[in-house]
């Protein structure tokens, strides 16, 4: 958003790696229920003027903190954990990575002293976005994809191939982008089979499997190996074919959805926003 919205010039970055969601969002079923549900709304209308939720169990929080605290607890997520703040985050926000990828230490670091504030004020734009498949403007205006000539950069785009909040599918549309738009620089589009999402960053094993991808592309971009000098024409071709995403996985919106879980997201909202509207 940066570097599309004009605020960072491309001539100060060497090479980009993005890992998962970068100027596409493509959320898996239970995140993208979420966002189509007024979850979001709701929870903004609960929190009340103070957008920032304390996370640790032992603060003392105001009863609005706490009522939403408590229905996060309750929203379905694909992993469940022994952990309070964790469970409140993941709730709100969704899984973010899968819980075998992350060290113990790192999962305590994470929920006791990373993350212990959750400042929510962005997430109505964020919700903007997400439903749009794409960034845009806090208007929900297209705002930053009319931009191509301003990622004039080489990239690397990093998805986790066990999906957990975003596709694949983001990665691949951000690298056809990228490769129809800027086609004389390289760029380079990973899938990591068994990671999902911040996990490829902080997972036990990411300095295996997912940091020499970032290594590699950043020693090319330092050895001018970052322009393709074979023209940019295939870079073209391969943009505009319309081959499916080989990794993709995600089978469209409804077909992911147990009825029950959609029943139940149903009635957990049903008297939450009975009792806050009326
Ligand atoms: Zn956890």
């Amino acid at each position: 958003m940066a570097l599309l919205g004009g605020h960072v010039s491309a001539t100060h970055i060497a090479s980009l790696s993005c890992t998962n969601s970068s100027m596409y969002f493509k959320l898996n079923a239970l995140p993208m229920l979420k966002m189509w549900l007024p979850v979001v709304p709701v929870s903004m209308a609960i929190l009340g003027k103070n957008k920032v939720l304390p996370l640790l169990k032992t603060e003392k929080t105001s009863w609005r903190h706490r009522l939403l605290k408590c229905i996060a607890r309750l929203i379905p997520r694909y992993e469940r954990c022994t952990c309070n703040e964790c469970e409140v985050i993941s709730g709100i926000f969704g899984n973010a990575f899968w819980h075998q990828n992350v060290s113990p230490t790192m999962h305590s670091w994470l929920n006791m002293q990373s993350s212990t504030r959750l400042p929510m004020s962005t997430f109505p734009h964020l919700r903007k976005i997400c439903k749009a498949g794409f960034i845009v403007d806090s208007n929900g205006n297209n705002s930053y994809l009319i931009h191509p000539e301003r990622m004039e950069v080489s990239t690397l785009y990093i998805s986790g191939g066990r999906n957990i909040l975003v596709t694949p599918e983001t990665s691949f549309l951000a690298n056809k982008y990228m490769k129809l738009h800027q086609p004389g620089l390289r760029h380079e589009r990973v899938v990591v089979e068994g990671f999902g999402h911040s996990d490829l960053l902080i997972g036990e094993e990411s300095h295996k499997k997912v940091f020499p991808h970032i290594l590699s592309h950043i020693r090319l971009a330092e050895q001018g190996e970052n322009v393709v000098m074979s023209s940019g024409k295939k870079c073209n071709e391969e943009a505009l074919a319309w081959a499916d995403d080989p990794y993709s996985e995600y089978r469209g919106f409804g077909s992911l959805f147990s009825p029950s879980i959609i029943i139940l997201l149903m009635l957990l909202w049903l008297p939450v926003l009975i009792s806050v509207f009326i």
